[in-house]
């Protein structure tokens, strides 16, 4: 007998026929002798309904007011698969993330997890039941319930399993596993069996929403077994087959020497650059620049600073598009000060990454990414690298004809 959480996304609870199969799933994996806890999202489209409503009132909702709201979708999805459960002669019990409790600090909209209380669960647990917690949620020290960011069902799973010691954590969801790049771009996009962790925290990082960042975080600090697979299976599928179906998220160290040199693509749509056109070279400009922006809790990612002339240099950074008219306006309210001669920005723009562990042994990937983007006319904005991946910005109008570009060209489709 082992402790397992299940997580189901949003298209997994996407209808009451949906989630009277994951009643199945679950009760299979719980007639095999397993405890079992399960985290659910809302229906899928309910949180952006929920976000809409309150956008319809307010242009900029109250951070706490729109948590209260976004927050019910996995509210009535738990309620929804407990009763299915108990339909099929289950015992189930379902609860809200303060009720467990889930605490988090009190960044509202993207709230972290600080601890989780598992005593209430492992007596439901111990009792025979199956336990159905709220993902996405959890309650801060003064009792207001707040939410881990869009996709914050993954890390309330995996944090649950960590907390909880579980034996594995299984992330049911649309596609049957972590692919080379989404497959829903590239169709001839390849399911991994396994992924080194540190890969899929990057892809994680870089834009592929099949896992929350921080889920992936969770996964790596406390070393949860960790494996996304399909909830659109017949749910009846033998329980030993679909034990091992999926992606495995492992932390062994690859040692195959014929690994493949990247292992995915990645790309991020929800980007937008700035550039600060015409300052004065000298010390401190780069600090005058994103000093404001950071003060207005708005994050930069990739940075370029121009070679200066007469004095003068240009610098560009980018933001998340949603923090874009925001980054302006912080800038135009500096320009004076800055000196600098004029700010513009696009906010038509995308990230794309290759990623792979094998690159650190592996000279070349830099100038064949490059390559196979010239041959296709694709012209590079700005570039960054770490130890194991390389990111473009491109022209969002590109963005799908470089990731097959570069799927092709790094031969992803091929084991
Ligand atoms: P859920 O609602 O189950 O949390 P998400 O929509 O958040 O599901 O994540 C699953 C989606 O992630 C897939 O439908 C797929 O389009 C997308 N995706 C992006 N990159 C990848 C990848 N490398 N492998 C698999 N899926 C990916
Ligand atoms: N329902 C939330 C969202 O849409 C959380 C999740 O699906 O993981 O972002
Ligand atoms: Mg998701």
């Amino acid at each position: 007998m082992a402790l397992i959480v299940h997580k189901y996304g949003g298209t997994s609870m996407g209808s009451t026929d949906r989630i009277k199969n994951v009643a199945k799933r679950v009760a299979k994996w719980h007639d095999a002798g397993h405890q079992i806890v399960v985290v659910p999202s809302a229906m899928s489209g309910e949180t952006n309904r929920l976000i809409g409503l309150a956008r319809e009132i307010m242009d900029q909702p109250d951070p706490r007011e729109l948590d209260m709201i976004a927050s019910t979708g996995e509210q009535v999805s738990v309620g929804l698969l407990s009763m299915a459960l108990l339909a099929i002669g289950k015992q189930a019990v379902s609860y809200a993330g303060w009720q467990v409790a889930i605490k988090t600090d009190s960044a509202f909209t993207k709230a972290r997890i600080q601890s989780i209380d598992d005593e209430k669960v492992k007596r439901d647990l111990d009792a025979g039941k199956i336990v159905i917690i709220t993902g996405f949620q959890g309650v801060d020290e003064h009792d207001n319930i707040a939410t881990l960011g869009r996709g914050g069902s993954d890390t309330s799973a995996v944090a649950i399993a960590a907390a909880m010691k579980a034996q594995e954590c299984l992330i049911f969801t649309d596609v049957d596993g972590v692919y080379t790049t989404d497959p829903r771009v590239v169709s001839e996009a390849r399911r991994l069996k396994t992924i080194t962790f540190e890969e899929m925290l990057e892809l994680a990082s870089l834009g592929s929403k099949v896992l929350q960042t921080r889920s992936v975080e969770f996964a790596g600090n406390y070393r949860v077994p960790t494996r996304v697979l399909s909830s659109l299976t017949d749910p009846l599928l033998p329980l030993e087959v679909e034990a091992n179906s999926g992606t495995l998220i492992s932390f062994e160290e690859d040692t195959n020497m014929e690994q493949a040199v990247i292992s995915g693509i990645a790309f991020n749509r929800d980007e937008a650059k700035i550039t600060v056109l015409g300052v004065p070279d000298r010390p401190g400009v780069a600090y005058h620049i994103l000093g404001p922006v950071a003060d207005a809790n708005i994050e930069v990612d990739m940075i370029i600073q121009n070679q200066s002339v007469d004095g003068k240099t240009d610098f560009t950074f980018t933001v998340s598009r949603g923090e874009y008219a925001r980054a302006l306006a912080v800038l135009e309210a500096h320009r004076e000060e800055l000196g600098a001669a004029s700010i513009t920005g696009d906010a038509k723009v995308s990230k794309l990454s290759v990623v792979g562990v094998g690159m650190r042994s592996h000279v070349g990937v830099a100038s064949q990414m490059f390559r196979t983007l010239s041959e296709e006319s694709i012209n590079i904005m700005m570039i960054s690298t770490s130890e194991i991946k390389i990111s473009v910005l491109i022209d969002e109008k590109y963005m799908e004809l470089a990731v097959r570009a570069l799927h092709k060209a790094f031969e992803l489709e091929k084991a």
